[in-house]
């Protein structure tokens, strides 16, 4: 499959609470949940990045994922993103809090890889523009999503005027 975008999740609330703390939520339990409640084969997502920074690794990058099917996308062309793009989910619920830096972090170290790797990604984009939700939360913006195409082209230009720290900086404010 070509790999065309990245899909940014959050774990978001509970039925019974939409605002309920799902910060420690970790890889691990995440794929217990997809394989023993849901029944699938896999976790859904390629990747967890847990509260700490932790990167937990899910599902083979370039198998069909299950995590965005397309119920409602914001363009016709988004359609199902399971055949096209990697799920990245950040444990925590953004209706309520934010990411931690380590998650950013993580996040941003995550994305310059599979941009190297894969090289046909064009977008990253969240949750809600293909399916009717609020993933990955209120409080992370649509552009600050779609911001993080440009780590790609931070690769491309001298690192040492751009440094990790304000990268991070920048990104950091655009979320308060
Ligand atoms: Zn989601």
């Amino acid at each position: 499959m070509i790999i065309e975008y990245v899909v940014l999740h959050h774990t978001g609330g509970t039925d019974a609470n939409p605002l309920a703390d799902t910060s420690h939520h970790t890889g691990a339990m995440i794929k217990d949940w997809h394989i023993k409640g849901n029944g699938w084969s896999d976790i859904g997502y390629n990747f967890v990045i847990e509260k700490s920074g932790n990167i937990f690794i899910g599902r083979k990058v370039g198998t069909p994922g299950a995590h965005a099917v397309g119920r409602k996308p914001k363009k016709p062309e988004y359609g199902s993103m399971n055949g096209k793009s990697i799920g990245i989910c950040m444990a925590g619920n953004f209706d309520a809090t934010k990411p931690t830096v380590s998650q950013i972090e993580a996040l941003h170290r995550l994305l310059q890889e599979l941009f190297k790797q894969y090289p046909t990604i064009k977008e990253v984009i969240p949750h809600r523009w293909v399916d009717p939700k609020t993933c990955p939360g209120k409080n992370v913006s649509d552009k600050w999503v779609t911001d993080l195409i440009n780590l790609k082209e931070v690769q491309k230009l001298d690192l040492s005027r751009v440094s990790n720290q304000e990268l991070l900086q920048e990104l950091t404010n655009r979320l308060k």
